[in-house]
This record gives structure tokens, sequence and C-alpha cells, in this order.
């Protein structure tokens, strides 16, 4: 046999067994797990995985594999967003959608924001709440039907009754019935085991309570406990029978120690965080989810006449401006931090401009990214398979052109993005 028919022979072969083979070049590649940025890398893909990291550029020498040349750029791996809202995008007919839209309409939305929340280089999100079709979302996405991120969804997120999540806030009596466990209000121990046990019957990969009130609720107060500590013990007791974690979104200082003496991984937003809370995350070892995007977003639209209820203006100037200070002196402190923004309170696809706000509150650039990456795939259980450019690890990997711990600003325009090794944006 000749030698070059045994050479295609060869290659076919590999491409049957490992996936079409690709060769990316990298100017910059950032190690996230030393923290380091190092120079001239060629990341070899096969499939969906990443098989070898090479010093220098590496030309392939069979025909059917690819180069992709990002040599002006910076490479690093996909992005981790702990807090969206994949379903929902919060604008001045919030409230009357809840009355007007189908699941069906729900669905095609949230196909929209899944795909712009990809395409700025989160390869994964955490999607703390919405109706339920953000499982069948995470489903569609999976299967490869429409392109978006991985997606670990809290289905509903579980409240108790008039709290933050409860879906019925703020609507005519005539309206709202009495909901329970099955739709995620719960009022006792064993409502919340109900709950959670439902979720998991849902397809839920994780749990999602509202420890305190909250800005966006058609209710009064932004930051009262919601949950008796023996409520959240039973939800994050069953929680952990069935695999899942516990995020919890607080504002005030109570039930957010309540959340974490009762076992919660992620608080969200920690607005009112006190020093001994702080003290108590470490202890615990819970992560600070910051969500400082959305405490401006909150801040600023307040301002705008009309769009917010009147009940939920005074908590959003309130709460919106404490946001990241609280995520300052928590990170000063050492309290563990977990990327996350809260997309949907905001516009999809916004995601990167957490990045600056952190590195303006005092974390260094590169910390802001290993908190979007390794932290939070830690967190994920997902520590050997995303958040790093390594062997065997799955071929999410985006860049930016310029150096972010020179300019954060970079974060708000990924120009390459490539997930499970497929590429879903080259800009040149
Ligand atoms: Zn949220």
């Amino acid at each position: 046999m000749k030698k070059s028919i045994l050479l295609i022979i060869t290659a076919l072969f590999l491409q049957t067994t490992f996936g079409q083979s690709t060769y990316i070049l990298c100017g910059k590649l950032i190690d996230t797990k030393s923290g380091k940025i190092t120079s001239k890398k060629t990341i070899l893909v096969q499939g969906n995985k990443i098989t070898k990291v090479f010093d220098g550029y590496i030309m392939p020498k069979s025909k059917t594999a690819k180069t992709i040349d990002l040599r002006d750029k910076v490479v690093m791996p996909g992005l981790i967003d702990m807090h969206v809202h994949i379903e929902h995008e919060y604008d001045k007919k919030t409230r009357i959608k809840k009355y007007i839209l189908n699941e069906a309409d729900i669905a095609y939305n949230s196909v929209k924001f899944a795909e712009l929340t990809l395409q700025n280089g989160f390869t994964t999100v955490r999607d703390l709440g919405g109706s339920g079709v953000n499982i069948s979302l995470r489903n569609a996405i999976n299967a490869g039907k429409i392109p978006g991120p991985r997606v670990f969804t809290a289905g509903k997120s579980l409240a108790t009754t008039g709290g933050h999540a409860d879906p019925t806030n703020g609507s005519s009596r005539k309206l709202i019935g009495n909901p329970g466990p099955k739709e995620g209000v719960v009022n006792s121990v064993e409502d919340a085991k109900k709950a959670v046990r439902q979720r998991y019957k849902n397809g839920a990969d994780c749990i999602k309570i509202t420890a305190t009130g909250g800005v966006l609720s058609v209710a009064k107060s932004g930051d009262n406990p919601q949950f008796t500590l023996e409520e959240i013990k039973a939800i994050c007791e069953t929680a952990k029978d069935y695999g899942m974690h516990v995020a919890a979104h607080a504002h005030g200082d109570e039930g957010m120690q309540r959340a974490i003496i009762g076992g919660v991984k992620t608080i969200e937003h920690g607005t009112y965080m006190s020093n001994k809370t702080m003290e108590l995350m470490k202890k615990h070892n819970a992560y600070l989810v910051p969500t400082i995007t959305a405490g401006k977003e909150v801040a600023e639209k307040a301002q705008v006449k009309g769009f917010y209820p009147d009940i939920v203006v005074p908590k959003a100037l309130a709460v919106g401006p404490q946001i990241q200070g609280t995520f300052a002196r928590a990170y000063k402190k050492g309290v563990g931090i977990a990327f996350g923004t809260d997309a949907g309170v905001f516009k999809h696809g916004y995601n990167g401009k957490e990045f600056g706000y952190m590195v303006e509150a005092g974390m260094p650039a590169i910390e802001t990214i290993q908190s979007a990456t390794i932290t939070n795939a830690m967190l994920l259980k997902m520590e050997n398979e995303i958040g790093q450019i390594q062997k065997g690890f799955f071929a999410d990997i985006i860049a930016v052109n310029e150096d972010p711990t020179k300019n954060i600003s970079t974060m708000e325009n990924v120009v390459f993005v490539m997930k499970n090794g497929i590429v879903y944006k080259k800009k040149e």
C-alpha cells in the first residue's frame, strides 16, 4: 500500500474515533489553574474534547484536520455564569406578561436568550429560576437541537407564601388560588421536602430558594427573612439526598445567616451581609455570587418612571447601589466568590460587564476569570471537565482581542466561541 493511502486511512480512522481534529493556534492562552498567561500555544481538539495542548504553533499534517488561527487573540476556557434567568428578560411589560404569555412563547424567547449568552462567551450557566421551560431548554441544547450554553437549572425557585418567588404576588385575589409545594411555595418542613422532591421529579439540577425578600417581586420588603431555619435545613438535606446543591437568593442579613447555617452552597446578591455573616460564609465554605450588574441595572431603571411597579422602586433604589460595595468587602475578607450576574434582570448577552465591576471593586482581573471558570466548575462538580484548557476537558474555548489583565472591558467583546468542539462564533 502506498504511504499516502496509509496516511489517509490513518487520518480517517482518527477522525471516526475522535471526531474532527482541529488545531487552534493561540497567541496568548490563559491557564486558569495557575493564573498565568502563556504565549504561543496550540490546542488540539478532537471531537468534543481537548486532547493535547502543545508549546508553540503546530500545523496539522493531515489534510482532513482544520486550523483555527487565533494568533492575535487571547484564548481562555468558556465562561460560566452561576446566576441567570434564561427564560426571561425584565422590561416594562413583565407584570402583564405573566398573564398573556403561554409556555410556548416563553420557550421561543428563551431560545434567543440562550444563543445570545453563548455568543458572548458563556458556555455554561446555572439558571436560577423560571417556569420550568428552562428544563426543556436544557434538554434541547444538550440534544443539539438549538445552540446554547450547558444549562444547570433550578426549574422553578422555592418561596414561602408571599415570598420573593411566590408566583402569585401582586395578582388579583380572584386569580391567585393557593399555590403549594408543586408550584414551589412551601410553608412547613414537610412542604419543603415535597417541593425539593418535586423539582427532582421535574428534572431540575439544583435548588434555588428565596431566603429573603427581593427587589423585583411585587411585595413590600426587599430583605426580610422568609424561611425558618428548619425549613431551610429540610430543603438542603433533601436536596443532598438527590444529589443537588442549594442556592439562596438573599439581601437581608438574618435570612442569609439562616441559609448558610441551613446548608446552602451559594448566597446570591448578599446585599446587607454583615462581617459576622462573612465569617460564617467562610466557616461553612459557602460562596457569594455577586450579581453587581443586576444591582447597577435596578438602581438605574428605578429612575425611569413607570419601568417598575411603584412598590419595587424604593427597594431597587436601596438595594441596587449596595451590591458592589458588599462584594468589595466580602472579597477583601476572603469569602469565596462565584462569578454570577443575574442576567435576565438586565439584557441577556451583557454578562461580561460583571468582570469590569468586580475589578473596579478590587478583585484582580485574573481572579475574576478564575472565579468564572475553575471556581464555578468546582461548584457544579465539573472541575475535571470544564473551566480549564487541559487534556481531557470539554472543548469549551473562547477568545478576546486584548489581555484582560490590561483591559478588562475586552471581556465584553468575545470574538471566538467554541462549545463542545463546535465553533459558534468567529469574528475576524
Ligand atoms: Zn436572580
